[in-house]
């Protein structure tokens, strides 16, 4: 089916997050649609999947005017979604899945569950999908689960497929395999619009790219394009994608983490048996897909999880910390950079100079009897803000007003200011615009070259392979194996996906 959007404008108050957007997707095609973080592509598609509804445009299906006022609309007119968060019911079969939530004006009866189950079967060997009906979800892969999210559209008779980010939580074996079967879709005639910010991604499978900017469309590239120009067009400026640096040189260690397992929030282990040391001068990256042990483990060196939570040693510098408090811990001479800085990196009402302070206040230049230097520490924050361009007109904002990209820099100014001889950075570019993601890269070499310890949790593979020295791969909470920085893409992916080294 042919998708046409026209002038689509959707606004949230004040904020224009769809700017008159023209798309054109013909049929059988993968059109990308490419984009920097709040670009605007996740609304675009909501407003096609009939969740938002759009302020100004249309929608056209194979020429023909299309209103969508719900979901079950889109969905009955041929349009299938699949979103960053899975909606499917865990305890339930692939084929119960599949069933469940079948718009009653389908050719499938709520719940009929033979029908079902021989739908699955069907479109499962069409497109070599090897999916089980009768599996459970929740013992599936998140790579499988995926498929079944597909399969619940093609079941309703999508023409036109949306995958929103489809690959933020796949292993790299597993997004050759979506490729695959998005390259299968689309030989069958199903239009397909892939969302991403994966460059890389979107060169090997894309017949047509859409840019989008701030809510506008920038432009239209063919994946044959440069990575660098992609690049620069969904950042309106030019960007390095490549980190300069030099071979490490090792010091004594740091960081040592010995038979560690910790305990997650439901009291299961997260993370199991695991030993691995860091030391100074280098950057050991813990890889792996979301969710398998990395919060908890660099929870358990902060000390954000009581003593009774974890067993093994965590020393720094060689005296243990496990189950020390955060408190004793910073002072050790630790820089944390947490996955989550709303929640753990920042006071969105304070100010950016006061986030700047917040955990260096007890110690120098800062602390200065029982009060503190204001003229320093607005000094210091001034100073900090033009260092680590954070973009704001003023280092006395709330830092919440802030984007994500800039309070993130904003973290990153505070933990590396600091005199610190560890530094375990979480996720240090997620949500980062890609035009800091170089900043931000480069400043954490400098780090590992002035001879501080750097434990690098990342779930992007790229950013694992451009700055580790040394690469430790995470799979259901042990470390399947600590390689060299130089092993290639494949080995890391069958690690990532448990395959030992
Ligand atoms: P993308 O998917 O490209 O990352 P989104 O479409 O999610 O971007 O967001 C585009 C912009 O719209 C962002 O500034 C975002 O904060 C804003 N936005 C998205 N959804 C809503 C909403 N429901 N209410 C208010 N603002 C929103
Ligand atoms: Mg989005």
């Amino acid at each position: 089916m042919r998708l046409e959007l026209k002038g689509i404008t959707k606004r949230f108050g004040a904020l224009v997050a769809n700017d008159s957007i023209d798309l054109v997707v013909e049929s059988g095609e993968i059109h990308s649609l490419l984009g920097e973080n709040g670009a605007g592509k996740s609304t675009l598609m909501n407003v096609l999947y009939g969740l938002y509804q759009a302020d100004e445009g249309q929608i056209l299906l194979d020429g023909k005017v299309a209103k969508f006022s719900g979901p079950g609309d889109a969905m009955a007119a041929g349009i299938g979604m699949v979103h960053q968060h899975f909606m499917l019911i865990p305890v339930f079969t692939v084929a119960e899945n599949v069933a469940l939530g079948h718009e009653p004006t389908n050719k499938l009866g709520v719940l009929d569950l033979d029908a079902a189950r021989a739908l699955v079967k069907k479109i499962s060997d069409r497109f070599g999908f090897d999916v089980d009906p009768d599996a459970l979800v929740e013992d599936l892969p998140v790579g499988v689960q995926q498929r079944v999210e597909i399969i619940k559209s093609l079941a309703r008779d999508a023409k036109v497929l949306v995958l929103d980010e489809p690959t933020a939580v796949l292993t790299p074996q597993e997004t050759d395999e979506l490729m695959e079967i998005m390259r299968g879709l689309a030989k069958s005639g199903t239009s397909i619009v892939f969302i991403t910010h994966k460059l890389r991604e979107v060169k090997a499978v894309a017949d047509k790219i859409t840019v989008i900017r701030q809510g506008r469309v920038v432009g239209e590239a063919k994946p044959s394009a440069e990575t660098k120009e992609l690049a620069s067009m969904m950042v309106g400026r030019d960007v390095g994608l490549t980190v300069e640096k030099k071979s490490a040189a090792p010091g004594k260690v740091v960081l040592n983490v010995q038979d560690l397992s910790v305990l997650d929030d439901r009291e299961q282990r997260a993370v199991d048996h695991v030993s691995f040391e860091v030391r100074a001068g280098e950057i050991l990256a813990i890889a792996g897909v979301q969710g398998n042990g990395q919060t908890e483990l660099a929870e358990a060196i902060l000390g954000l999880r009581g003593l009774h939570s974890s067993a093994g040693d965590i020393s720094i510098s060689g005296s243990s910390v496990r189950g020390k408090s955060v408190r004793t811990i910073l002072e050790k001479g630790v820089g944390y950079v947490p996955e989550d800085r709303q929640k753990n990196g920042l006071i969105s009402e304070f100010s950016i100079a006061e986030n700047l302070m917040l955990n260096g206040s007890f110690t120098k230049p800062f602390a200065k009897g029982l009060g503190i230097a204001f003229a320093t520490r607005n000094k210091i924050a001034d100073e900090l803000v033009k260092e680590f361009d954070v973009r704001t007109t003023s280092a006395q904002s709330a830092a919440g007003k802030l984007s994500g990209g800039n309070q993130q820099k904003v973290v990153l100014a505070r933990e590396l200011s600091r005199e610190v001889e560890l530094l375990v950075v979480s996720q240090p570019t997620r949500g980062v615009d890609v035009g800091s993601v170089e900043f931000i890269h480069e400043r954490l070499v400098e780090e590992r070259n002035s001879g501080k310890a750097v434990l690098l949790i990342s779930t992007e593979l790229d950013e694992v392979m451009a700055l580790a020295d040394r690469i430790a791969v995470m799979y259901r909470g042990k470390i399947v194996g600590i390689v060299d920085a130089n092993t290639d893409r494949a080995k890391l992916g069958q690690m990532m996906a448990g395959v030992a080294a």
